[in-house]
């Protein structure tokens, strides 16, 4: 192993950057040549069945079996010029990433041999052998089997000669087996609803879509040096090792140039995303030395979740062609920032108007508030949702750890959003809203300057603040599918919205004017949902103190954390986009994934500890004996000559006593949790007896580390994984 580390860091400080073929056309030109978009489909489909399908698409309506067979056969056509012989459905498992299984385009021709075929039935839908993707009992309880159908939303696209087809995977019962399922039904919910709200200000808006933006933050290590750590490789995350002496103190890796091997990487990265139609746009370099961000232009949510997946797995793939390794994982490296995956969302409209964007007249701004007062009301009732749904075992590193951010929801609005809602909550209807001659209804409690806003005061320790025309989740993990987080987040506002415009509707009904109606309605929930509102420093320990005392939900236990998802109010939330069953069926997932990443960590670093980590000190403590023995043979004065040896013979048998008997208490105690039969207390019980002993042992092997002759140490060390590139 020692061997391996010092191979590693020759083979990776030698590395050049690799060549990179520059595109031979322009950017605009190729981008989503690898996609069956509106262009491919007006030359390989009719007219008919170019509309017929775009009235689907546009109604979320089901595509019927005639119209898949027209649409299957340009397809199938536009995928054979582009060199395609294999199709899949491509669908979000409850495990991270996506899942695919590949058929080739063939059948018997009734002769004896084949042909290229691709009917609209394989189109429409497939049968995964879904017995080994999480279900979390559904499955048993009901019906074996699942199977993936088309979502015409999300076009198809190719990857290397595979035609991939964006799914939904449910099971023949109907329950959700994936991710994309729910997030459907909530963005229509969220549609609807919304819909229905700005109909009190634009009577010919028909459609409200949710658009997301978001941010993905990643690490690169070289390759070798990756393969030299095995906690690295099996769990994405170091399980030890000391801070390196210099990490990100000086901020120089955030503003410095971005290095040159992995410019290269970026460059590349970049064309295989703009073939894919994916409108990839900026990048640069992270706080955390070898840690880079990506981020595109927003998209339509749907579209925006695939957009994601699929760019983390062409990021993994471009990553191992110029012999790095991509991490995903939220926090790979101790003592240094981790990686998030910030969320910007918005609402907008059919007819262009984006429904956060504070407008440019007062009466723009009435609307603005009543959608960003509706925001606060729902992530205020949902905060405990919220959390859970962006949750696992490997963000609870950022969130809730002994570093920066707590696990609590809380919005930050910036002071003169907050200026407006202080001051309407303290105003009467006259002053709050004027209705002009023209019957026009508009704010009257100080207007919100457009330009100023956007980019104002920026909080950059809020996990969900306003940033001048969205907002931004930023409590989301570098590794998660952001359909989770977007999925309780738009099932949350939507719920909200109905509830505030049966609330408006009924005051109407019972005599009162528009005007009045809303603002009663408002002021009511500027007040309720003050609690959520927090501008200060999110990551100070007043704010955890605070947030208690507005009995905002301070649970730092991940499995605790999900049972929010069936609490009273996320099953209002969750209406017909996850039943009651249905929620309790993906907690159980939950539970299951938590433990056995926990399970897993253990095991790799109980290894390590006993395989790699005390031989090598025991060998080192060797050395030291030896030394000291020989010092008494030529002198009696040994322990003064040799009194540092002898400190440290010390310290090494401490911490290897340490060690090994954490170690073992560990394995106990992951016995003991393996007893249990309930899921949610066998992570529970992961969580509370297991974990613990990660950062125990973890602590005694760094403490060696620094003791251990630095020749014989055989894990790569921090400041070889982080400043070589
Ligand atoms: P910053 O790092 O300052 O937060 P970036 O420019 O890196 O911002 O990323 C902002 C993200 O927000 C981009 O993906 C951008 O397209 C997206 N975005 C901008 N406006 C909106 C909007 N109205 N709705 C959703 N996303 C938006
Ligand atoms: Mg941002």
């Amino acid at each position: 192993m020692t061997k391996l580390r010092f191979k590693a860091v020759a083979l990776a400080s030698e590395r050049k950057p690799l060549e990179v073929e520059k595109p031979k056309s322009k950017t605009s030109e190729y981008y989503g040549e690898k996609v069956f978009n509106r262009k491919a489909m007006t030359k390989y489909l009719s007219k008919e069945t170019f509309k017929a399908l775009n009235d689907a698409i546009e109604k979320g309506q089901s595509v019927n079996r005639n119209l898949a067979e027209h649409v299957a056969a340009g397809m199938r056509m536009w995928a054979l010029e582009n060199g395609v012989t294999h199709y899949t459905h491509w669908f979000h498992p409850l495990t991270d990433g996506t899942a695919e299984k590949h058929d080739a385009f063939v059948e018997h021709d009734g002769n004896g041999g084949l042909i290229e075929e691709f009917e609209g039935k394989l189109l429409a839908q497939q049968e995964p052998d879904a017995s080994s993707f999480p279900s979390g009992g559904l499955r048993n309880t009901f019906e074996a089997r699942g199977y993936s159908a088309w979502d015409p939303s999300s076009p198809a696209f190719i990857v290397g000669e595979t035609l991939c087809i964006p799914t939904i995977f449910i099971s023949y019962t109907g329950e959700a087996l994936d991710y994309k399922t729910p997030l459907l039904k909530a963005l229509a919910a969220v549609d609807k609803a919304a819909t229905g709200v700005v109909q009190y200000f634009n009577e010919d808006v028909t459609k409200v879509i949710s658009n997301l933006g978001w941010e993905q933050e990643y690490f690169l290590v070289d390759e070798d040096l990756f393969m030299a750590r095995p906690d690295l490789a099996l769990t994405g995350r170091t399980l030890m090792s000391h801070e390196s002496a210099k990490n990100q103190q000086l901020e120089d890796h955030y503003f410095g140039s971005i290095p040159e091997r992995v410019q290269r990487f970026m460059k590349e990265l970049e064309y295989e995303a703009y073939a894919l139609g994916i409108p990839v746009k900026t990048r640069h370099n992270e706080v955390a030395p070898n840690q880079f961000e990506l981020a595109p232009i927003y998209e339509e949510c749907n579209l925006a979740v695939d957009h994601n997946l699929l760019v983390m797995s062409v990021m993994d793939k471009v990553a191992r062609k110029h012999s790095f390794r991509i991490l995903f994982h939220e926090k790979p490296f101790k003592g240094i920032n981790g990686s998030g995956k910030h969320n910007n969302w918005s609402l907008a409209t059919n007819t262009g108007i984006n429904l956060l964007s504070p407008g440019k007249d007062k009466v723009e701004n009435l609307r603005f508030i009543t959608f960003v007062v509706n925001i606060l009301a729902a992530v205020y009732k949902n905060n405990g949702l919220l959390k859970a749904s962006i949750s696992s075992a490997t963000n609870a590193h950022r969130l809730g750890a002994n570093e920066a951010p707590p696990a609590i929801i809380s919005v930050f609005l910036g002071t003169q959003v907050s200026d407006i809602l202080d001051k309407f909550e303290k105003s009467s209807v006259k002053d709050a809203i004027v209705v002009d001659n023209k019957k026009q209804i508009s704010l009257g409690v100080g207007q919100i300057p457009e330009i100023l806003l956007d980019n104002t005061d920026r909080n950059r320790t809020s996990p969900f603040a306003f940033t001048g025309n969205r907002f931004e989740f930023r409590a989301v993990g570098s590794s998660a599918n952001c359909a989770s987080a977007m999925t309780a987040l738009n099932a949350s506002v939507a719920e909200q919205l109905r509830v505030f415009k049966d609330e408006v509707d009924a005051l109407i009904s019972k005599g009162k004017s528009k005007e009045e109606a809303l603002y009663e309605v408002l002021k009511k929930y500027i007040k309720e949902s003050r609690s959520i509102r927090f501008n200060g420093n999110g990551y100070s320990e007043e704010w955890k103190a605070e947030a208690k005392k507005r009995k905002l939900d301070c649970e730092t236990s991940v499995p605790v954390i999900y049972d929010s998802y069936t609490s009273k109010q996320s099953i209002k939330t969750f209406a017909g986009i996850l039943s009651e069953v249905e929620l309790h069926a993906r907690n159980e997932v939950k539970w299951e994934m938590y433990t056995k990443k926990i399970q897993i960590e253990s095991r790799v670093l109980g290894d390590l500890a006993l395989n790699h980590i005390i031989p090598v000190a025991i060998s080192y403590q060797s050395i030291l004996l030896t030394n000291v023995s020989k010092l008494k043979d030529i002198s009696d004065d040994y322990k003064t000559l040799g009194a540092e040896q002898i400190r440290l013979i010390e310290k090494v048998s401490t911490h290897v006593n340490a060690v090994n008997a954490k170690v073992h208490e560990m394995i106990d105690a992951r016995k003991a949790a393996n007893n249990i039969e309930s899921e949610r207390e066998k992570a529970v019980a992961y969580h509370d007896n297991v974990a613990p002993y990660l950062d125990e042992i973890r602590y005694h092997i760094d403490k060696l580390e620094l003791i251990v002759d630095n020749e014989m140490w055989p894990l790569a060390k921090y400041r070889e994984l982080l400043f070589i590139r």
